[in-house]
């Protein structure tokens, strides 16, 4: 696959049809990495290998292309690799962000489980950053994708941010996701036991398979210091449970810059999930689906489009999930913005939403 700069006619077809009328004015984008090529040894990123910098700039001509808005706020952090010089990208893009012109911008640090926490501390206590993202790639096993969250995200980047009342970007592992038991057990432990930690779940608790959102979101979204990010999430199934179970005021919209400019999408098979590109095809295929496969973000604002429609959300909720619910997240000591509603998810939209659950309870028998 490969980071793309234009559009082709295809894309802009979509975009005039479906998007320049759902993308709300205001947007506030919660999952973006920037990123430069000095940072990591040559050839970590072959998708990437094409450009030198994706910094605020290159971002910005981005957006612009996709939703037509100019200056988007945003939470951006570095792309996490277990080669990447972590220092080096959390400096440059601290500064990237500090001189970003004149949106209200925000960083995260890129941290491991062998970081100094006083060093992290410090940082959030400087405002520098306003909380951490984590990967499973910096934890200590060969299998990190069977990793279980405190060996990538450990108690005491919990105390620091329970402290700070920092933000988490947490973006789970292990096959079954946010169905997996492993996973539940410990965030919710976590959750509980740090409440001020502000946790994002990306990519809507790494639902790219739907079926482990119809089984996972539920046990979760009892949890008041957890929201979920739209983030690269191309089924329409995903966002739906999410709606019903999150409820729209849980649910924030970022996009997963550049992975959002990539060509295909991610795609629910069986147990699994797959990235469907172009370039994964043999050659005689790939050529003809290059141009008729649309970029990634676009794919994830069809089918959060979808959603929504389908959910019969107000206009003022998906300007909710594009933009307020994320100033209330991350400025909860603003008291001059609204807070977000209290209470969990499946309650939100039972009271939003009457007529709608019930129907839903008719068809699938719960919610
Ligand atoms: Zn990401």
């Amino acid at each position: 696959m490969k980071y793309n700069e234009k559009l082709h006619p295809g894309d802009r077809s979509l975009i005039n049809r479906n998007l320049r009328y759902f993308v709300p004015e205001q947007v506030f984008d919660v999952h973006a990495h920037l990123y430069s090529t000095a940072h990591y040894p040559k050839g970590t990123l072959p998708w990437l290998e094409k450009v030198s910098a994706l910094g605020l700039k290159q971002y910005e001509s981005a957006m612009q292309m996709t939703l037509g808005r100019e200056g988007i706020p945003g939470l951006f952090f570095g792309l996490p690799h277990r080669h990447g010089d972590r220092d080096k990208i959390n400096d440059w893009l601290a500064e990237e962000v500090k001189n970003g012109g004149d949106s209200v911008n925000y960083a995260l640090k890129l941290v491991s489980p062998t970081d100094d926490p006083r060093l992290v501390a410090n940082d959030l206590q400087a405002r520098k950053f306003i909380g951490i993202k984590v990967y499973h790639v910096y934890a200590e096993r060969q299998d990190t994708m069977n990793a279980s969250i405190p060996e990538y995200a450990p108690d005491w980047m919990w105390e620091i941010l329970d402290q700070f009342h920092g933000v988490l970007m947490l973006h789970i592992v292990r096959e079954g996701g946010i169905a997996d038991d492993e996973n539940i057990r410990e965030l919710r432990r976590l959750c509980k036991m740090y409440p001020r930690v502000r946790v994002i779940l990306a990519h809507i608790a790494r639902s790219f398979n739907y079926r482990t959102a119809y089984r996972g979101l539920s046990q979760i979204s009892d949890l008041d210091n957890v929201v979920v990010d739209t983030s690269a999430i191309c089924e329409s199934e995903t966002f739906e449970e999410a709606i019903k179970t999150v409820g729209p005021a849980r649910i924030l919209w970022g996009s997963d810059f550049p992975v959002s400019e990539l060509r295909g999408r991610c795609i629910t098979t069986g147990d699994h999930f797959f990235w469907l590109h172009p370039e994964v095809l043999l050659d005689d295929l790939a050529g003809k689906v290059e141009n008729t496969m649309t970029l990634v973000g676009i794919e994830s604002l069809l089918a959060l489009k979808e959603a929504c429609e389908n959910q019969g959300l107000r206009k003022s909720e998906v300007a909710d999930i594009f933009y307020h619910n994320a100033v209330r997240w991350l400025t909860p000591d603003d008291t001059s913005s609204n807070r977000l509603p209290q209470g969990p998810g499946p309650k939100m939209w039972r009271e939003g939403h009457p007529r709608r659950y019930s129907a839903v309870v008719k068809t699938r028998g719960n919610v």
